[in-house]
């Protein structure tokens, strides 16, 4: 196999690039990342001693690179994206052109160029709040927020060269993840970092809001069974991990990092914050995923590893977005 992996100096894409270049069937892994803000080559570290890994420094929307690229390749994984929901209430222009442009620029050249594989990376959050019950994959999408909807989008566009031209598309859906090199805008290394400088951290609204918490690592073997198993045009929700509020996660978080709930500033909700995501993932269960990483260890793994690289967290630190404004009322 001869990996096209996008996005790869990011969080999940590192890990998953990290996991296929032991691979005994992986020849070649190719990264193509932008290096935004997100992107970072010190998360690949060693997997640079390899000589089978080749990076990329580029844009997914670059029409001639992604057509030069892919025509070198077997198979695409593609993770690159604007991935955080807060950035997306201020720059969602950013957020169609990266997913949904970029993912068809990819979408077309693996169909020009007859990849064998394109397994695109996306969310649960595609399908919007849930109340009750769980989302299977033929859930209606509801997004709500610009990110969320961008990669809504993303999902059809891909699968649109599965129902149109019979490119080898394939879909996943994951839970939040979570796990050492995650940037620092996002929940879980957020409050570590904060906590661990002896500052306060914020929750919206009373932290009622439930999400799934998987191990990037349990995802990245979703990913890697799909990428060998999965069936063209069809989607596969990655979930498994542990269900808990916002609150319940901070009380972990605050456990973990020696702090109290002194620590903890209730503020007015954020724009359009979804309750509740769930998903069922019998479909991905029944080609052999079953997540093997505990909650409570891998939160420790993960709070232990930004307590020991401080400086790969507190120079991004630094350049955080502000708390973002409070919901809409009601009669707005
Ligand atoms: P991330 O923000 O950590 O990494 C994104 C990477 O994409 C960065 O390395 C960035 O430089 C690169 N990138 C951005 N724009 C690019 C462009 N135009 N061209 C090339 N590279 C570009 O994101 P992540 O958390 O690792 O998420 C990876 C994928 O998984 C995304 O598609 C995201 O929607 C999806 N996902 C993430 C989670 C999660 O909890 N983090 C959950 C479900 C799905």
């Amino acid at each position: 196999m001869k990996l096209l992996v996008t996005g790869g100096a990011g969080f999940i894409g590192s890990h998953f690039v990290k996991r296929l270049l032991d691979a005994e069937d992986v020849e070649q892994v190719t990264v193509l990342d932008a290096l935004t803000y997100a992107g970072n080559k010190a998360n690949l570290g060693e997997a640079f001693l390899s000589p089978k890994l080749d990076f990329v420094p580029g844009d997914i929307c670059d029409r001639d690179l992604v057509d030069t690229l892919v025509a070198r390749h077997t198979a695409v994984v593609h993770f690159a994206a604007e991935s955080h929901v807060d950035r997306s209430f201020t720059t969602a222009g950013m957020f169609v052109t990266t997913n949904v442009v970029g993912t068809q620029t990819l979408a077309d050249a693996a169909m020009r160029h007859g990849v064998e594989r394109f397994v695109h990376v996306s969310t649960d959050e595609v399908y919007g709040p849930l109340v009750n019950g769980e989302a299977t994959e033929d859930y209606p999408l509801r997004p709500t927020v610009p990110y969320a909807a961008s990669k809504a989008a993303s999902d059809l566009v891909a699968l649109s060269y599965w129902h149109t031209y019979g490119a080898p598309v394939c879909v996943t859906r994951s839970s939040n993840n979570y796990g050492p090199c995650q940037h620092p805008e996002k929940i879980i290394p957020l409050f570590v970092t904060r906590l661990l400088r002896g500052e306060k951290v914020t929750l919206h609204d009373c932290g009622q809001h439930v999400r799934n918490w998987l191990h990037v690592a349990d995802n990245c073997a979703g990913i890697e069974l799909v990428l060998r198993q999965g069936v063209p045009g069809e989607v596969y929700n990655l979930g498994g991990g542990t269900d808990m509020t916002n609150k319940e996660l901070t009380g972990e978080l605050l456990r973990i990092c020696g702090a109290d709930w002194d620590q903890v500033t209730y503020i007015p909700d954020r724009l359009s914050n979804d309750i509740r995501y769930a998903m069922s993932w019998g479909k991905i269960a029944a080609l052999g995923y079953r997540p093997a990483h505990d909650f409570q260890a891998g939160l420790e793994e993960t709070a232990a590893w930004y307590s020991a690289n401080t400086d790969r967290w507190a120079p991004l630190s630094r350049r955080l977005l502000p708390v973002m404004p409070a919901a809409r009322s009601a009669s707005q």
